[in-house]
């Protein structure tokens, strides 16, 4: 097999939301499974509904998540000078021609056939025929190119999603190739591009499936043999909808801001769609070398938050702590919460990680670390009871000679509680409430030991 290049070749009309993004990831991760090459390719030629905040998202996201291109981004709205050059070569051939049929014509031609219970369709009026005579060129008509489609046979291809896809010629009328104003249309500037760039494998959203026999039409009149295709069911949102901003879904890069790991949305994108086996959990490099187009589900992936959240939970215990650090020193940042991301946090990440399935939980939880914590007046009043009061004064100034590690801590608490005759909930609770803001913590010796010692002598003292 020549080399892989696959493409990723999103609109950018409004944001990017992970169904989007889903069809940059599959040919993104074919190709890295098959050290081939993956190209991004912006296609902006609906001038209204592009936007360059779109094109940043897209960008944004792709870079989070770690899904690197080798060539481009190409923008298509640079490329129309080789688009019209391919449209003379396919009018000089006779592959391509010039259509008068004006708007007001076709939409009788329309209401005619409509009438008579017909598909609407171009009724090859201008197609040039051997023996056919022409209608004479109207004035002040400027004429849209139409591709002169094959007639008579089948358009057929094996989708790696779908299976053998069979279309009869008759269902496709000429297609217009270039608008009255010489530009070209979204199919074939797709195929000019798929053939420039040099694509092998085409894999992208099965709305798409409806253009692939006209694509492979002008592949053909271009000389060319089309690459393999693999349409993607669609994605869901939770509600069974497509997923689409219009139906809430949210754009990609706000997961990263709501504590997602760029690899858990990686996993669970690409079981969205694909298997290996009963695998839910792999690392991006097990993606990479376990990707294939034979495994790609045939029904549509449903979006679910809850596992997603999940997925996320898994990935932050397998995260490095260090890595985990840098990701929730932004959290805290967005907060205000100066935090450098050091060893210190790491050991709190680490300390706290397996009860949290974001980063944004996991902040929530190491904000006590940076800023005072107001623990709940029912927490007080149930745990801080007046007489635990003494034993907290006692335990604070054992702190203050007390070595500070978590064995000295340790030590320090079983004193307290045998000097004053409690057990060891009626101490570490409230210990906990006032110190940590929460009633509840992993092993409070080893919360407390990352906390600067005169913080926690304060917090004990304050009430
Ligand atoms: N630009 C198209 C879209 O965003 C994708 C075209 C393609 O992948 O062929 O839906």
């Amino acid at each position: 097999m020549s080399q892989v290049r696959t493409r990723f070749a999103p609109s950018p009309t409004g944001f990017i939301h992970l169904g989007n993004i889903r069809s940059a990831l599959y040919p993104w991760a074919f190709a890295r499974a098959n050290q081939g090459v993956f190209i991004l390719r912006i296609e902006d030629t609906d001038l209204e509904r592009s936007s360059q905040a779109a094109v940043d998202v897209i960008l944004e996201g792709m870079k989070w998540l770690g899904l690197d291109h080798d060539e481009g981004p190409y923008y298509q709205m640079q490329r129309m000078d080789r688009y019209k050059q391919v449209l003379a070569e396919l009018l000089d051939q006779g592959l391509a021609y010039r259509c008068y049929m004006s708007s007001e014509e076709l939409d009788a031609l329309r209401e005619r056939q409509m009438a008579a219970k017909l598909k609407p369709r171009y009724d090859g009026t201008w197609r040039p025929e051997p023996g056919k005579t022409l209608p004479p060129v109207p004035e002040g008509v400027k004429p849209v190119i139409r591709f002169r489609s094959p007639q008579g046979g089948s358009v057929v291809w094996d989708d790696k999603v779908k299976g053998r896809i069979e279309i009869s010629e008759d269902e496709l009328d000429d297609l217009v190739i270039a608008r009255p104003d010489g530009t070209p249309t979204y199919n074939f500037c797709v195929v000019v591009d798929d053939i420039d760039m040099g694509i092998t494998h085409v894999i992208r959203g099965d709305d798409h499936v409806n253009n692939t026999p006209r694509q492979i039409h002008i592949f053909r009149a271009l000389g060319k043999e089309p690459p393999v295709y693999a349409h993607l069911p669609t994605v869901l949102n939770e509600q069974g909808e497509k997923m689409s901003k219009r139906h809430g879904a949210k754009p990609v890069t706000q997961y990263r801001d709501e504590g997602f790991l760029a690899d858990a949305v990686v996993n669970y994108l690409a079981r969205l769609g694909w298997s290996h086996g009963d695998d839910e959990i792999f690392s991006r490099e097990q993606l990479v070398e376990w990707f294939d187009l034979d495994h790609l589900g045939k029904s549509a992936g449903q979006f679910d938050e809850t596992k997603l959240r999940w997925v996320n939970s898994q990935h932050m215990k397998m995260c490095d702590d260090a890595v985990l650090a840098g990701l929730v020193a932004e959290q805290l940042a967005r907060r205000g919460l100066e935090a450098p991301a050091d060893e210190r946090l790491a050991k709190m990440c680490a300390l706290f990680k397996d009860r949290c399935s974001t980063t944004v939980e996991l902040a929530d939880w190491l904000a006590m670390y940076f800023t005072d914590v107001q623990p709940a007046s029912e927490d007080l009043a149930k745990h801080v009871s007046d007489a635990v009061k003494p034993a907290l004064q006692a335990l604070a100034e054992r702190f203050a000679t007390a070595e500070w590690q978590r064995d000295a801590i340790n030590q320090a608490i079983k004193d307290t509680i045998a000097q004053f005759g409690l057990k060891l909930p009626q101490l570490a609770i409230p210990l906990r409430v006032l110190v940590c803001g929460r009633a509840q913590t992993p092993s409070v010796d080893a919360v407390l030991e990352l906390f600067a010692r005169d913080m926690v002598q304060r917090r004990l003292r304050s009430f």
